[in-house]
């Protein structure tokens, strides 16, 4: 499996592989034809049907100076997320590369290998790990800590966390699109209102924290993929709310993240965190998993808490689609990670209470089980825009016109 650098990656939202995948493409291919002054750029699958709403065009063309971006609706191709980029000479072509943007701003060129990132890991599987651990008297941090020194840029991922979060909580106002959707973690946070289940300020504020940061993302700020940007409010919503309720230490969040990155690291590696591959059951399922794992190693849980954590949470996310209201993250994106938010801390406390010995599912069968499922969810519910929400809230809106 590759560095947990390449899981948590530092970038502009609101899409890692709609915007940071194509930035890198496109900073691939202008470093390989620097001679060129002209681009033509075609995005196809899922990157031209919700290409406009993810910023995709946007992107690509703040990366390269005098580009034409195409939106290819018919070509069939063999990843969802496919991108080929022309470069010119004035009006000699120079030549032209497809890239394949695979989730979590991580990018496949076809038929270039040497792009392929260098594997840090050399157990791929939850259950290879945890004999690793048994045979070598480990644990999940120590077991990083043997193949990889980030503490620092982990402290730094959680400075990011965390400022999204205090800017998302001060922010009011009117989303970027033509949704107009409302920002709402403040009021959720703040909101006076009356509760109608006893006190449930602590389950505001969770959802208030996922809120900020998604919000963050889908107007375009700086953010820390988690694994993607679509998904990336859910892990730093159950950090912000552990540490206000346990003051947990700085080093503490950073030997969860190692944690939960392992978990995200193997859903990645065997299956997928692309919502255009496996639906967002491969996204906010998985920002889910590594939550629940955080939350179970903050609230000292064992190994088998922690691996039971990340199956619950990722299990009954499966069969989650990927249907994005024309094409923003922004519907059913940021209140899904609200949702996830607190899907993760029950999923934490459910395997703390539970005999996680006695687990019928492993962790690395959930996975498995979320890539086939992800396989065989029609092309119309994997980030085209095509079906579901995004299908029908089109039609009620024409309809209505
Ligand atoms: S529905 Fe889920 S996978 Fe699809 S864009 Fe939104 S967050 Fe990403």
């Amino acid at each position: 499996m590759y560095s947990l650098q390449e899981l948590y990656k530092i970038g502009n939202g609101p899409s890692s592989s709609h915007t940071m995948g194509p930035k890198k493409a496109a900073l691939i291919f202008k470093a390989k034809y620097s001679n060129a002054n002209r681009f033509i750029v075609h995005l196809y699958g899922s990157l031209a049907l919700t290409g406009k709403g993810h910023l995709t065009d946007y992107i690509i063309k703040e990366t390269l100076d005098n580009c034409l971006v195409l939106f290819d609706y018919k070509t069939e191709t063999k990843h969802p997320n496919t991108l080929m980029i022309e470069g010119y000479l004035d009006d000699k072509f120079l030549g032209k590369m497809t890239f394949y943007s695979i989730g979590g701003g991580n990018i496949l060129a076809e038929g270039e290998k040497e792009i392929k990132v260098k594997e840090v890991y050399k157990e791929n599987s939850f259950l290879a790990i945890k004999e690793y651990l048994k045979e070598n008297n480990l644990d999940l941090v120590s077991y990083v800590d043997s193949y990889e020194s980030i503490d620092n840029y982990l402290k730094e991922v959680i400075g990011i966390m965390y400022s999204n979060i205090k800017n998302g909580l001060n922010k009011s106002g009117v989303l970027p699109g033509k949704l107009k959707v409302k920002r709402k973690a403040r009021y959720i946070y703040f909101s006076k209102s009356e509760s109608l289940l006893g006190d449930d300020f602590d389950k505001r504020k969770l959802m208030a924290y996922a809120y900020a940061v998604s919000e963050e993302n889908a107007s375009g700020g700086l953010v820390v993929t988690a694994p993607t940007c679509g998904a990336c409010g859910v892990l730093p919503a159950i950090m912000f709310y552990l540490k206000e309720k346990y003051n947990t230490t700085l080093k503490e969040e950073i030997n969860g993240l190692k944690v939960a990155g392992i978990i995200g690291n193997i859903v990645s590696y065997n299956a997928s965190i692309s919502g255009a591959y496996a639906g967002c059951q491969a996204e906010v399922g998985t920002a889910t998993s590594m939550a629940a794992a955080y939350a179970a190693y903050i609230l000292k849980g064992e190994l088998l808490n922690i691996e039971r954590a990340a199956e619950i949470a990722l299990e009954h996310n499966l069969g989650l689609t990927c249907d994005p209201v024309e094409g923003y993250v922004q519907i059913p994106c940021i209140e899904r990670n609200a949702l996830g938010a607190l899907r993760a801390l029950d999923s934490a406390i459910l395997a703390l209470y539970i005999d996680a010995k006695e687990a019928k599912i492993s962790f690395d069968t959930v996975v498995m089980t979320m890539l086939e499922t992800g396989l065989s969810l029609p092309r119309s519910l994997k980030e085209t825009s095509e079906g579901g929400l995004a299908k029908n809230y089109k039609e009620v809106k024409d309809e209505s016109k």
